[in-house]
Parts: structure tokens; C-alpha cells; sequence
């Protein structure tokens, strides 16, 4: 996404807030950070040279991986099975989607055209967050 508000000329920190209509904490991970370093070496595009720059204002997770995983690996085991930590994914990159969508309760967002959506709760992760509601003691 970070090559996206480069592209189409919007701020992150300030559009990410709107769309999910509450604050939010933008992160990158160490493994990210490598992947859009290593991409940005090898192109003229200036979006993706320019990437590591955006992604640089975002506050570091360490994600202790010693050697850097592809992204989507990297963001699916920071996540986790059950998100305790209650990430979301900001991307527009279609492994990364689809990884965020096979995890119940992330909240993902995804670039539409020029403008960042929050993509609607898929069925099944509406009934595993149901499934989760009816067995809490709250
Ligand atoms: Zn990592």
C-alpha cells in the first residue's frame, strides 16, 4: 500500500483512520521493510523505489525473524491462528489478501482504484467471530 499512496497521492496515516472510522497504529514489519528495500534497488518505477521512504514513518515490529520471510509468511506469524493482538492488514498485494482473509477477525484493507477500503467481514469469518461470541463468558 505503501507504493499505492505514492502512486495515487494520499496520506496513509491520516486516509487509514477514516476508513476504519477509529485511530489507528500503522506498523511495518523488519521482513517488510527488507522485502521493499530489495524492490526498490531494482526498478525505475519511482512508487516503488519511493516505498521504503513511506514505510519508514511506520512504526518498526520486530517480528525476530533472523533470516526475512516473504511478506506474507512474516504477517501471517506475527497474527497469529486467532490475532490476539487484533491486527489488521493494510495492502494491495493479492498473497497478502488472501492470507489476511484466511485469518478470522483481521480486518483488511485494500486499495480500490485510488482510494483505500475496509473490505467487509467474508461469511465464514462472521461465523467463527459468532461461533467465538457465544462461547465467551462476557
Ligand atoms: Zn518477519
Amino acid at each position: 500500500m505503501c507504493r499505492a499512496s505514492l502512486r495515487c497521492k494520499f496520506d496513509l496515516r491520516e486516509r487509514l483512520p477514516v476508513v476504519l472510522g477509529a485511530p489507528a497504529r500503522l506498523l511495518v514489519t523488519a521482513c517488510t521493510m527488507t522485502a521493499l528495500r530489495e524492490a526498490s534497488r531494482c526498478t525505475e518505477d519511482a512508487s516503488v523505489s519511493g516505498a521504503p521512504f513511506v514505510a519508514r514513518r511506520f512504526e518498526l515490529r520486530r517480528c525476530r525473524h533472523d533470516e526475512p520471510l516473504p511478506v506474507q509468511e512474516c504477517i501471517a506469524a506475527l497474527i497469529g491462528e486467532d490475532n490476539p493482538h487484533h491486527y489488521g492488514v493494510v495492502t494491495d498485494a493479492e498473497e497478502l489478501k488472501n492470507t489476511a482473509r484466511r485469518i478470522a477477525g483481521v480486518p483488511l484493507v485494500f486499495l480500490e482504484r485510488t482510494f483505500p477500503l475496509l473490505e467487509a467481514p467474508r461469511d465464514y469469518q462472521t461465523k467463527v467471530w459468532r461461533g467465538s461470541r457465544a462461547g465467551s463468558k462476557i
